[in-house]
């Protein structure tokens, strides 16, 4: 038998695996030091209470014959009308009219950013922003794919533009960006939908930090005039309201995107109605609870909790006079590293120095080397704490 051997192509998840060994071993040698982790991106705020309320009752329908659910509604690929709906108001406050049948829950963001290359040939070139989330290029290996990448840097702002001499079919773009909390402004985007209109190309959007957004920015691609025709979003309830342990997310595929000839939102239906049987209607029952008008004002909250840190480090940073791209939009800051230190000795010199551990930039792309994310979904105080020390090594 023969296995994927594109599998073997993948790097090892070094960035992750390293950075958690080099703070176990740390850890190890100095028991008595307190380590802040400002590297991690997963929430620590715990859900909102209307999420909770909303469980509790879905709990106990499951507990009684009469409202006991078990497959979800298969019309609408197992997502609940509740929170197809919300999902269509939490659009449609922002002038987006989506269909019920255009949106897909998901058990997050991540599943369906590798799950809908299923839609796409391998023979398919795909472009990527460097840096960026690093299961874009891992789940495209995967399937053997081809892969151009779109240079961010600080000449653009972190921010690649459409190149007219690169030929790519699929494009990824994630706005607020991971790692560098980049957020991409209208004309830019349209630009993008322009680009992929003109080429034939499919945009695919992770949109799974929109709700960090508050400068008049785009939190949707279908915002932008053409983007039906052009791209899928994908999102997630993840960062939004602290699913990350739950899991439920949601994609939108246009009914007016079509390729080759065909219609990918039904090439969608029909991958999820063979692959997938549903998020949970329990899960499902929390999220509808988010976008409703009490959701609303107590996921702000957390996010507000988290902007708090985001302030805490951006001054800290303006303090130091060292550049930096996020923090306003976007739970991450990306820093250029002092004295042109690499990222990994920048990581060392805090770590060893400060007892903070952040992630060295060069594991998000090549374009990474140099800087160093910090993420704002730790507590105010480690982050006072960590900023403090961090002052203090660097002033
Ligand atoms: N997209 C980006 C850019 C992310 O950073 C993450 C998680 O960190 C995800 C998607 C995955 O989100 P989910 O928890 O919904 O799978």
């Amino acid at each position: 038998m023969q296995i994927n051997r594109n599998f073997l192509e993948l790097k090892d998840n070094y960035l992750f695996a390293a950075v958690g060994a080099k703070y176990r071993a740390f850890c190890k040698a100095h028991p008595e030091k307190d380590v802040i982790k400002l590297s991690v991106g997963d929430v620590t705020r715990p859900l909102a209470p209307c999420v909770i309320s909303a469980m509790h009752r879905a709990v106990e329908e499951m507990a009684h014959a009469e409202t006991f659910k078990g497959y979800g509604p298969d019309e609408t690929c197992f997502g609940y009308p509740a929170l197809i709906e919300s999902i269509r108001g939490h659009y449609a406050r922002r002038g987006v009219q989506i269909a019920a049948k255009e949106i897909f829950i998901s058990d997050g963001a991540k599943s369906d950013l590798g799950n809908l290359l299923d839609l796409f040939s391998a023979e398919n070139v795909v472009l990527i922003p460097d840096p960026v989330y690093p299961v874009y290029a891992d789940t495209n290996i995967m399937a053997g794919r081809k892969i151009v990448f779109a240079d961010a840097n600080e000449s653009n702002g972190f921010l690649p533009m459409p190149d007219g001499g690169v030929k790519a079919d699929i494009i990824y773009l994630c706005s607020p960006n991971n790692p560098t909390g980049a957020v991409y402004d209208r004309a830019q985007l349209k630009a993008w939908v322009d680009y992929a209109n003109r080429t034939g190309a499919v945009i695919l959007y992770d949109a799974a930090y929109e709700s960090f957004i508050r400068d008049d920015l785009p939190r949707s691609i279908f915002e932008i005039e053409g983007a039906r025709g052009c791209a899928i979003e994908v999102c997630s309830f993840s960062k939004t309201a602290g699913f990350t342990g739950v899991r439920c997310g949601f994609s939108v595929v246009p009914q007016t995107l079509s390729r080759g000839g065909a219609d990918l939102n039904r090439l969608w239906a029909r991958r999820q109605i063979t692959k997938f049987n549903g998020t949970s209607y329990i899960t499902q029952m929390g999220a509808a609870a988010v976008f409703t008008e009490e959701g609303e004002k107590e996921i702000s909250r957390n996010l507000d909790y988290y902007r708090g840190n985001a302030k805490i480090m951006t001054e800290c940073l303006d303090g130091l006079k060292i550049p930096y791209t996020g923090g306003r939009n976007s739970p991450y800051i990306w820093m250029k590293c002092p004295n042109g230190m690499s990222s990994w000795a920048f990581f060392d010199y805090v770590l060893e120095n400060a007892c903070v551990v952040g992630t060295p930039g060069c594991g998000f792309g090549k374009n990474g080397e140099g800087y160093y994310r910090l993420t704002a979904f730790s507590t105010h105080e480690k982050t006072e704490e960590a900023c403090r020390r961090i002052t203090e090594l660097l002033k």
